[in-house]
């Protein structure tokens, strides 16, 4: 297995394709936008420099990491030699299930179909195709390059094969492979989203500004980061979506997103990518924004 595709070249899509071209696979770089595509390259660049910088790789594994990616708009010639296709496009049911509508029509009938979806079913995913028993989740965190974890998910359909040839190929790729089954945000995020959520409301009822809940988790929990910078992190968006997927999967009103959440998207503060979340990035660092904005 050496020939690898990543679809959606936003946030996650480029670490996972700097992560697998450091390892040394091709790697094609998907998007339907040409921007995201010169963007997720520029963040690849950057993110090498600063291993560099560190010692941890060379200038030439640098040049040789860059050389492994192609980008790509067109998804069928994307994808038409790859062995194993991850698809990290946006978090969304329908855009997944058209992406692997298309996946199974072009890839090669041996090709593994892997998605990086954070809450959304790989069954339902699977359902859509006709080699269930070859599509798994694969979920990386955010930094790829840098987190150590890969939840491996098993679809009820997924076979013995494809769960142990995506444990070892995650393991050729540094990381520590985690493999769990399908159920509402699997677990990393039907234990951390309920956490950011209940974060927010703790904002959104008053009963403590930004700053002070994040030193809460920090200081009182050791957590290295506030769970609402971290949500800033993931992209609120991101967070929204999840927890509409655990709210609808399990029925329980104990997963109801908190409005201030919806409201937030709604008005495009998404966080880190759009420049402002709860926090202000419009300089290019973390600054805090009044408190009173998230009360009213
Ligand atoms: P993002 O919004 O940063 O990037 C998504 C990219 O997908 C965009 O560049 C968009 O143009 C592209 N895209 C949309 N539709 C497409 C299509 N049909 N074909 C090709 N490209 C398409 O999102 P992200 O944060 O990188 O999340 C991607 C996936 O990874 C989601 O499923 C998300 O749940 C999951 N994930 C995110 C995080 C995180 O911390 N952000 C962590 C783990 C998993």
């Amino acid at each position: 297995m050496t020939k690898i595709a990543v679809i959606g070249s936003g946030t996650m899509g480029n670490g996972i394709a700097h992560t697998f071209a450091q390892f040394g696979y091709q790697v094609n770089l998907i998007d339907i936008n040409q921007e995201a595509l010169n963007k997720g390259l520029n963040t690849v660049s950057k993110n090498l420099d600063r291993q560099v910088a560190k010692g941890t790789i060379t200038e030439e594994d640098k040049t040789k990491t860059l050389q492994n990616i192609t980008i790509f708009i067109d998804l069928k010639s994307g994808v038409a030699e790859a062995d194993l296709i991850v698809e990290a496009a946006s978090e969304n049911l329908d855009i997944k299930l058209k992406i692997f509508r298309d996946l199974d029509a072009y890839a090669k009938p041996e090709a593994i179909l892997a998605s990086n979806t954070s809450s959304i079913s790989i069954t339902h995913i699977a359902s859509v195709t006709s080699r269930g028993e070859k599509v798994i989740g694969m979920h990386f965190m955010n930094p790829v390059p840098v987190m150590k974890l890969v939840e491996v998910i098993r679809g009820y359909a997924t076979s013995d094969e494809t769960t142990e040839l995506v444990m070892n190929l995650s393991q050729k790729l540094g990381k520590v492979p985690v493999e769990v089954n399908d159920y509402p945000g699997f677990v990393a995020n039907r234990i951390l989203m309920p956490m950011i959520n209940e974060a927010i409301y703790t904002l959104f009822e008053g009963v403590a500004g930004v700053e002070e809940i994040d030193t809460v988790m920090k200081l009182g929990m050791a957590h290295p980061m506030g769970p609402l910078q971290l949500a800033d992190f993931i992209g609120l968006d991101v967070c929204l979506a999840i927890m509409n997927v655990l709210y609808k999967g399990f029925g329980n009103p104990k997963y109801a997103p908190c409005p201030l959440l919806v409201n937030m998207v709604m008005a495009d503060k998404k966080g880190v990518k759009s420049g402002e979340g709860f926090y202000d990035y419009t300089h290019g660092v973390k600054e805090a924004k009044p408190s009173a904005k998230f009360l009213s």
